[in-house]
């Protein structure tokens, strides 16, 4: 099937901004939400459409993206270490509705009979910046970040003590509010959730003084992260529950780390080959010879045939940067320059003089 345009789903201008795009976004969720129509896959198809669309266009780092290469400006790498590549199924589409909106109920004034739990706490991302020998090799980094973790003091709970958590007495800590009504049609039961305890079922009389009653505080974090060797600028790791933790113990969102390339100072990366440039002498291109040259991991040694020419590229099997997620690496390939100087001792310049008789140091043309 043919993705449509974002922009199209949404029925937006390319340059909407942020609100209008929520705005449309929250229209299109509304009225194909599966449970305002139930067994109805076309309306889920659309649903789940306008969700990645939305999940996309409302993130300025993918729309750039999106907006500079299309779709596939969004995909990346497979198997665990992911580009920008979305499997979008209904239950994603569920998590970016509910966390663009705070839940069904703010949709529909809370006429569903979704039970709703804490909210999940939101994603965060970093930028890790790499050399090229890092990539090469694959590296483990520790990252710091700040981030909302679970308060130490409560538990996570947000309560002062065991005491001042209480059992609502509005809902009798079922969380739902259930009203009976009936129609021409028959008996209704209408289930919302209840305001007093927004669904919880427990009210806390004394907040834990350190979080407020929140259940998180700010914490400084430091996080493990291996990076697979191969990786390439664009592409990005998920740290699954590594995000801020969600309010009133709702589950952590997860920790993005995006992967920048810093510029190789003798090295150019062209996919998973690596050029480089070696400057050699007159003499060296007509006589030949084996010289030393750098390499990712150290030095090695390339022969020089004699007779090569200036422009020459000569390719170092599997001297490159691997693959990620296979097996094997790219190549070294060496440009050869040969070099010509620019000003010549008064020795040098009487043996170019006497080799400027040599008929068989002429190019050959034609
Ligand atoms: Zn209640
Ligand atoms: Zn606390």
């Amino acid at each position: 099937m043919v993705k449509r345009d974002y922009y199209e789903v949404l029925g937006v201008e390319r340059n909407a901004d942020t609100e209008e795009i929520k705005r449309s976004y929250r229209k299109l969720a509304m009225k194909y939400h599966p449970d305002r129509n139930p067994g109805d896959k076309e309306a889920e198809e659309k649903f789940k459409e306008a969700a990645e669309a939305y999940e996309v266009l409302s993130d300025p780092e993918k729309r750039e993206r999106y907006d500079r290469f299309g779709h596939d400006g969004l995909k990346g790498g497979a198997g665990g270490f992911s580009g920008f590549g979305f499997d979008f199924d209904l239950s994603s589409a569920l998590r970016t509705f509910m966390e663009g909106f705070g839940g069904f109920d703010d949709f529909f004034g809370g006429g569903s009979a979704r039970r709703r739990g804490p909210a999940r706490g939101s994603d965060l991302q970093i930028k890790l910046k790499l050399t090229l020998k890092e990539i090469a090799s694959g590296v483990d980094k520790v990252i710091k970040i700040k981030r909302m973790e679970r308060c130490e003091a409560c538990s996570g709970t947000g309560a002062a003590s065991a005491d001042s958590i209480v059992t609502c007495t509005t809902c009798h800590g079922t969380g739902q509010i259930k009203q009976v009504s009936r129609s021409i049609f028959g008996q209704f039961v209408n289930v919302s959730t209840c305001p007093s305890c927004r669904g919880r079922g427990k009210i806390i009389k004394d907040k834990c003084p350190k979080c407020n009653g929140k259940g998180i505080t700010p914490v400084e974090a430091k996080i493990k992260v291996h990076i697979p060797a191969g990786a390439a600028e664009g592409n990005y790791i998920t740290l699954n529950g590594e995000g801020n933790a969600g309010a009133h113990g709702g589950q952590a969102g997860d920790l993005y780390v995006f992967i920048l390339e810093s510029q190789d100072e003798i090295f150019t990366r062209h996919g998973d080959d690596i050029l480089y440039d070696l400057n050699i002498s007159i003499t060296q291109a007509v006589l030949g010879d084996n010289v030393e040259v750098p390499t990712l991991t150290g030095k090695a040694r390339l022969k020089i045939d004699p007779g090569i020419q200036s422009g020459t590229i000569l390719r170092m099997k599997g001297k490159g940067v691997p693959h990620l997620n296979g097996r094997g690496r790219g190549d070294q390939l060496v440009r050869v320059n040969v070099w010509v100087p620019e000003k010549l001792s008064k020795e040098s310049k009487e043996l170019f003089d006497k080799l400027s008789g040599q008929k068989d140091i002429f190019p050959v043309s034609g």
